[in-house]
């Protein structure tokens, strides 16, 4: 259990109000006159509200070891320290919404073995108890089964954690083309209520949205800049891709109005082990169809085009997000640059899983519901992604479905 802060006595007359600054001079701040000149702001904290006062040097905080704090403010310095770790620079403990699910559970096994505590909470609408198998026994995993809508349950988890991963939504667009209410509701209510609790906290948050906001734009590479294009509200496919996208207008909102630390991901096709088929994923369903015997069912003429990217190359990234300050505000496209048609995918799980798999064609009125619009080319620029945390996916398409293949055929 975390114990609670003890109640900040910083309302003195002599201090002004203001943002906490880290030490403009570098990492570790020197006390030289340039320094004192910089920093001379010392600050204690209440509500995440930083007090300045005047006229000090600064030494690195013994937290993060790179935020600016006064030397000799005594217990000014622990409160800085429980801020820094508060605010994600150091991230000690941890709640994942929808921890249990594909995604999250990879989250929580990386970040339990990194020395986090990890706290998740999670309906099991679509997680599953069996993806946490890996974690459950550890000392540092709590699980907490609920929906985001047990406001006390959930305003107690992001109290203990120093940081919170939201991916807890309806996924996957079978899912979302049966449930169209559900879908809004989890999406738009539930984020809501999650940074709300996050900004009375001020717990830095990284929202999960989805590739499904750019709708159906045709830019041979989305831009996280670009448009937004959707089609019209009698088709309830585009109910996920809008509700992400209030979702993200929500959370960049609460960055702005509520100085709410806010880290927003858009995942495009993230794929691994532990991803069922049922919500109309093509990777798995291909690779399950293959070991079955087939046929692996391509729908229309296949020649949509999707890039895959690895789970653990996508936790990798989420975890650098969570870690670095410049990506707060910012929304990244997260996901692999490497495009293939769905023909191709088709023959290369056939080659890599079972050359005797007939492939087939379906039409799209077959697959889904009357009147589906499929997304024909998504394609992510990844620039801003690289250019913030400086990674390259470790895993290729055939690493990707051999390790999906593994999990299938031992499940
Ligand atoms: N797809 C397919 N056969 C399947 C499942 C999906 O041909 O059994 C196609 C689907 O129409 C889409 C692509 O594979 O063009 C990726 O589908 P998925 O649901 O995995 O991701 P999304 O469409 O959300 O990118």
């Amino acid at each position: 259990m975390i114990g609670r802060l003890p109640p900040l006595d910083c309302a003195r007359p002599d201090r002004e109000r203001g943002q906490l600054d880290r030490c403009p001079q570098g990492t570790i701040a020197d006390g030289s006159e340039a320094c004192k000149r910089a920093t001379d702001r010392v600050v204690s904290i209440r509500g995440g509200v930083a007090l300045y006062l005047p006229g000090a040097a600064c030494q690195a905080c013994p937290t993060c070891g790179r935020t600016a704090l006064l030397r000799g403010a005594g217990r000014g310095v622990d409160l800085l320290a429980e801020l820094c770790r508060r605010k994600g620079w150091q991230m000690e403990s941890a709640l994942i919404t929808g921890g249990a699910g594909f995604i999250g559970s990879h989250l929580a096994e990386r970040l339990l073995g990194e020395g986090v505590e990890v706290y998740i909470l999670d309906d099991l609408s679509t997680g599953q108890m069996f993806n946490l198998d890996a974690i459950r026994d550890s000392d540092r995993f709590h699980l907490h089964l609920g929906g985001l809508d047990d406001e006390q349950l959930l305003m107690e988890l992001v109290d203990r954690a120093d940081v919170v991963f939201h991916l807890a939504a309806a996924v996957g667009v079978k899912l979302i083309v049966a449930e169209p209410v559900k879908t809004i509701e989890t999406n738009i209510y539930g984020t809501e209520l999650v940074l709300r609790h996050c900004a009375k906290k001020q717990r830095k948050v990284l929202l999960a949205s989805s590739s499904e906001v750019y709708g159906k734009g045709e830019e041979e590479r989305f831009k996280e800049e670009d448009d937004l294009v959707f089609g019209p509200t009698s088709r309830s496919r585009w109910c996920y891709g809008c509700s992400k996208a209030i979702d993200e207008f929500l959370g960049l909102a609460y960055c702005k109005a509520r100085r709410l630390p806010v880290v927003i991901v858009r995942f495009f096709n993230i794929v691994g082990p532990r991803q069922v088929g049922h919500y109309g994923m093509v990777v798995p369903r291909f690779v399950q169809q293959a070991l079955d015997g087939g046929p692996i069912t391509v729908y229309d003429d296949g020649e949509q085009v999707r890039c895959f990217l690895h789970v653990n190359d996508a936790v990798d990234a989420m975890c650098a997000l969570m870690r670095s300050d410049e990506a707060v505000g910012e929304v990244f496209n997260v996901g692999s640059d490497r495009p293939i048609t769905i023909n191709r995918l088709a023959e290369k799980v056939r080659e890599l899983v079972n050359p005797e798999a007939e492939i087939v064609h379906i039409p799209y009125a077959e697959a889904y519901a009357e009147g589906f619009e499929d997304i024909r080319y998504r394609v992510p620029d990844v620039s801003k992604l690289r250019q913030a945390v400086g990674l390259a996916p470790r895993y290729d398409l055939d690493r990707i479905l051999t390790d999906v293949r593994h999990y299938l055929s031992s499940s």
